[in-house]
């Protein structure tokens, strides 16, 4: 199940043009929608197209005000539970809520590496997008032609 937001708790990142969920979506698929046109929730954020979400937890845990929930795969959390993270500076708190109430936390280390500071194509060769035609780039499964038109930087 993908991301939602919970309105009573999102509080729009104040206002900030790109907020913490925006930032972190490697997708691009929460949006904060400042007038209400789009959701009906003026200053509150929203995951515009779930069925692309990855769940991968990136804006449940930046979010400040701890206003995204996402179902957390089984062997974490049971049927029917929720799970809530608390991101510290160098550990998160896992807070998992059963559905008959019980609450287990946990805490777990995390990276103390300074947020934007990794580069992870330094010293790597330049994409060549040219090479996306050859046949070593096709998965066993792949039928399909590289469109180009659909590329970015194509
Ligand atoms: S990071 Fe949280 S508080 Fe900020 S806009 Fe997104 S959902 Fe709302
Ligand atoms: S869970 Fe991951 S993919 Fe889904 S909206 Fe959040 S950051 Fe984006």
């Amino acid at each position: 199940m993908p991301t939602f937001v919970r309105t009573d708790k999102c509080d729009g990142c104040k206002g900030q043009d790109k907020t913490a969920c925006m930032y972190i979506c490697h997708h691009d698929l929460m949006k904060l929608d400042k007038d209400g046109s789009e959701t009906g929730h003026a200053m509150k954020a929203w995951n515009q197209e779930p069925e692309q979400c990855w769940e991968c937890y990136s804006c449940v845990k930046i979010c400040p005000q701890q206003a995204i929930e996402c179902r957390h795969y089984a062997d974490v959390v049971p049927l029917g539970g929720s799970v809530q993270p608390l991101r510290g500076t160098d550990s998160i708190m896992w807070t998992i809520k059963f559905r008959n109430g019980n609450i287990k936390r946990f805490k777990f280390p995390i990276r103390t590496t300074a947020e934007g500071s990794i580069k992870p194509y330094e010293g790597k060769p330049k994409a060549d997008a040219s090479k996306l035609d050859a046949i070593e780039f096709f998965t066993p499964n792949c039928i399909h032609a590289c469109d180009r038109s659909q590329l970015v930087n194509g």
